[in-house]
């Protein structure tokens, strides 16, 4: 039987390198609470992506329901279904209503020229996700957000690294939430951060990640927990160091996917965006008249020992917890469902060999 190829495998550095970066917890039996190695990393980040802020919390989700308490919002969030259970879930517990926007084909993002119907008096930001390291219309996004005065606030834990005419994909809307998980571009096993360019912001996150508590004795908010610890950040520091040669290598088996799977009649690929330096996060296949469906090709596969994703699908707004609340209808964002039902996301992986890439494409098209 051939080797196991998974949809991802973690990127992590040599035990040694890791071992040498966590030599000073040791020492100094500081394991957690915004010690040297979350500062090192939160200022590593802000260099690496030009931005005035990066908060580092335990994890994408967290950030996620961080920054809608830190606005203080109330009401309703545009988004789309088309995303990771996180983005929806994180609207919901916060006590917002999501109101799900439809996708376009073409990168599977928010489809821009459907938000403004939906704008209500009660709505109070936009929460697009940068779907596959794919970036959302960002100047449309802005200009709605200015127009109606309502947050923008993006879902990029899957933009790591991902640049638009050299601008970082941290920099666009009002704040951006970035996962660290350890399956995505740039992991810290767990972990997760907020971007902005607002300095009066960062204190408020950083109060709200901690209890609410903002010195010994003030604790002027019903914050939660939600600190990166020195071990994660450590991780985050040894992997920043790597980031691009792993970028590197992941649009290596891009490009040989791209080889082997373009101009098949009946199989889509994301075409690469104008301006846009991409991390190659995912391989998102739509199988849309070819000879096998997308649940065939998953099941072929799998019987090689290959594991894709059917991913997203199910879209959130079809989930068990949602049925039958109001607004919750995947046949309102029919261009999400249609995607749902026939997308795959192959391996990708900084280290996916050439040879795997051709396996996986051989069962693809044999
Ligand atoms: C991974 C992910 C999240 C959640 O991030 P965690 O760090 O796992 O909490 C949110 N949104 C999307 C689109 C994701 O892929």
């Amino acid at each position: 039987m051939s080797d196991v190829i998974n949809v991802t495998r973690s990127s992590i550095p040599s035990f040694e390198e890791y071992c040498e970066e966590i030599r000073p917890i040791w020492e100094s039996y500081w394991l957690t609470n915004m010690g040297e190695k979350h500062q090192s990393l939160e200022a590593a980040l802000e260099e690496y992506m030009g931005i005035e802020s990066v908060c580092l919390l335990t994890n994408g989700h967290a950030a996620l329901e961080t920054i809608i308490e830190a606005f203080d919002l109330h009401g309703e969030i545009i988004t789309s279904p088309y995303t990771f259970a996180s983005t929806t879930h994180a609207i919901v517990r916060c006590g917002c209503t999501p109101v799900f926007c439809d996708i376009n084909p073409v990168d599977y993002n928010i489809d821009v020229d459907k938000i403004e119907a939906l704008i209500t008096e009660k709505t109070v930001a936009i929460m697009p996700i940068h779907v596959y390291g794919n970036l959302c219309d960002v100047e449309k996004l802005a200009a709605i957000g200015k127009k109606y005065n309502i947050k923008v606030i993006y879902d990029a834990a899957h933009a790591f690294g991902v640049t638009k005419d050299g601008v970082s994909s941290a920099c666009f809307g009002d704040a951006t939430m970035f996962s660290f998980h350890a399956t995505k571009v740039f992991n810290t096993i767990e972990g997760g951060a907020l971007c902005f360019h607002d300095h009066a912001l960062t204190q408020r996150v950083n109060d709200l990640k901690n209890f609410g508590i903002h010195s010994a004795e003030e604790v002027p908010f019903v914050g939660g927990n939600a600190k990166m610890n020195e071990f994660c950040a450590a991780m985050g520091l040894c992997n920043l160091r790597h980031i691009d040669g792993w970028i590197e290598e992941r649009r290596l088996a891009y490009l040989r996917y791209v080889e082997r799977l373009s101009n098949v009649p009946g199989i889509r690929l994301c075409p690469p965006q104008k301006g846009v330096k991409a991390n190659y996060a995912y391989f998102p296949v739509v199988f849309d008249g070819y000879k096998y469906n997308r649940d065939e090709i998953f099941d072929m596969l799998a019987r090689e020992n290959i594991n894709a994703r059917k991913y997203f699908y199910p879209i959130t707004n079809a989930f068990e917890c949602y049925r039958g609340r109001p607004g919750f209808d995947p046949a309102d964002t029919p261009v999400a469902a249609f995607v749902a039902d026939r997308v795959l996301t192959l391996p990708m992986f900084a280290g996916l060999r050439t040879e795997d890439v051709d396996r996986i494409c051989d069962i693809i098209l044999k």
